[in-house]
Formats: C-alpha cells, structure tokens, sequence
C-alpha cells in the first residue's frame, strides 16, 4: 500500500483541549468519494462516539432538533445522534459517496458531498458538529460567539 508520507508534530491546546498534528499537509491528501477516513473501525472510538452521542442527547438536549456534521465522512457518528436522538441531519463532507436524503425512522438525513461553506451559511440548524476536520481546512471557521484560542 502506497500512501503520502506527511510529518507529524502534535500540539495541544490548553484552553479547549484541542490535539491537532501542527504540520499536517491537506495537500497530501486526496479527498474524494469513498476516501475512507473513518475511525470507526476501532472499537475504543466507536465506544466513545457512542458514548458522546448518548451524553449530547440525554444530558444537553439533542433531541427531535436539526444536527448538522461539517466533515461527516460516512455518517457513523450522525446517524448514532439522529437514530437515537431523533433527530434529523444533514454531513456534508467531500467524500460522501452518494448525495442522497435516508431516513432513520421519522427522521431525515441528508448527505451532501463538498466542502463546508458560505453556501451552507442558511441552513437551519440547532446543532454544529465537526469531530475531525480543522486540520483538513485551515481556512474553516465557524461564525460563532465564542473563539477558540487555539485557531491558527
Ligand atoms: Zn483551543
């Protein structure tokens, strides 16, 4: 198997926590339909996103709202949120294999393969969530009221 050697120099902010590679090179990766990012094929992540899933919806509401993932690779972690929380969803991500609408139950997921963007600024949604994508784009920033210390 060949594959783009990058460097790796973790860093770590102390103010939200955040663990990031500080030389990671977007530009040797390829994104595209059916690139295969997911962690999900280990059993601690699976159990840890099964695990935050269950605390956004039982502990802080994530319950029948819309949920938007930016960076959704195959979906694992937002159809756990829209499957149990009963919610609907839309992940965009490059690498959506096949734009579509699926439905859990009642519920609605749409995928959509792109980049995040001013595009998607209309959305509605009352949750945000991005598990893995800020070293992907360096120019990602969401438009909020609180500022993360650690965006470079
Ligand atoms: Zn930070």
């Amino acid at each position: 198997m060949r594959a783009p050697l990058g460097e790796i120099v973790l860093a770590h902010c102390l103010s939200c926590g955040f663990t990031f590679n500080r030389c990671f090179d977007p530009g040797l990766v390829d994104f595209k339909p059916g690139y295969d990012a997911s962690l999900v094929y280990s059993d601690t992540f699976r159990s840890f996103l099964e695990d935050v899933a269950g605390r956004l919806i039982g502990e802080f509401g994530v319950h029948g709202k819309n949920v938007v993932e930016i960076g959704c690779g195959k979906g694992f972690f937002l159809r756990l949120l829209c499957e149990r929380g009963e919610n609907d969803g839309v992940g965009i991500d490059l690498t959506v294999v096949e734009e579509c609408v699926e439905f859990a139950g009642s519920r609605r997921i749409q995928w959509i393969r792109d980049f995040f963007g001013e595009r998607y600024e209309t959305l509605h949604a009352d949750f945000v969530c991005c598990l893995s994508v800020f070293e992907g784009n360096r120019k990602f920033r969401l438009r909020s009221r609180s500022k993360s210390a650690c965006e470079r």
